[in-house]
C-alpha cells in the first residue's frame, strides 16, 4: 500500500469517528482515543487492535495522532540517497527515529519513537480535523 492510499483511508476513518464525537469536548475526544477505549469501541481503526497489540510499548498510548504530524512522505520520492529513493523522513529529526534502508528506497522508521502517542503532544497541536493537523505531512497536498 502506498503512503498516500493509507493516508486517505485513515483520514476517512478518523473523520467518521469524529462525527460520532461531535458533542464531546476536546479533552473528552482525546480521552476517547486512548488505546484501551479504541480497542473496545473502534475495532476497525487499527489492524493491531484485533491482535490486542500496541504499536509502541507504553502504558498510556493514545491513538489520536496516528500518524505523526512530524512525518513527511512522498510516494514519488523526495530525492535520491546513494541511489535509493527517499520516500519519508522525520521533520524534527527525532533521536528515536531511524532510517530504514531497503533495496530501492529509504523510509522513516518510527517504531522506537513515542512522540505522537503522548497526550501532551496531541494537546499542543490539537485540531478536530485530522487532515488540518497533517497538512504538512503529505508533499502533494
Ligand atoms: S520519528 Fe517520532 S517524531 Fe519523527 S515522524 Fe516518527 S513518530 Fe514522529
Amino acid at each position: 500500500m502506498s503512503y498516500a492510499s493509507w493516508f486517505e483511508e485513515h483520514a476517512k476513518k478518523h473523520t467518521k469517528i469524529m462525527k460520532k464525537l461531535e458533542n464531546r469536548s476536546d479533552d473528552e475526544v482525546i480521552e476517547y482515543f486512548t488505546y484501551e477505549n479504541m480497542v473496545k469501541n473502534e475495532p476497525d481503526f487499527c489492524p493491531l487492535y484485533a491482535k490486542n497489540k500496541k504499536c509502541h510499548d507504553m502504558d498510556e498510548l493514545n491513538c489520536y495522532l496516528c500518524a505523526c504530524s512530524n512525518f513527511r512522505f512522498d510516494d514519488a520520492g523526495f530525492k535520491k540517497i546513494d541511489g535509493k529513493s527517499l520516500k519519508s523522513y522525520c521533520s524534527i529529526g527525532s533521536k528515536d527515529g531511524r532510517q530504514l534502508k531497503g533495496k530501492d528506497a529509504v523510509h522513516q522508521d518510527c517504531s522506537k519513537c513515542t512522540v505522537p502517542h503522548k497526550k501532551s503532544f496531541i494537546k499542543k497541536g490539537f485540531k478536530r480535523d485530522w487532515l488540518l493537523i497533517m497538512k504538512e505531512v503529505r508533499k502533494d497536498l
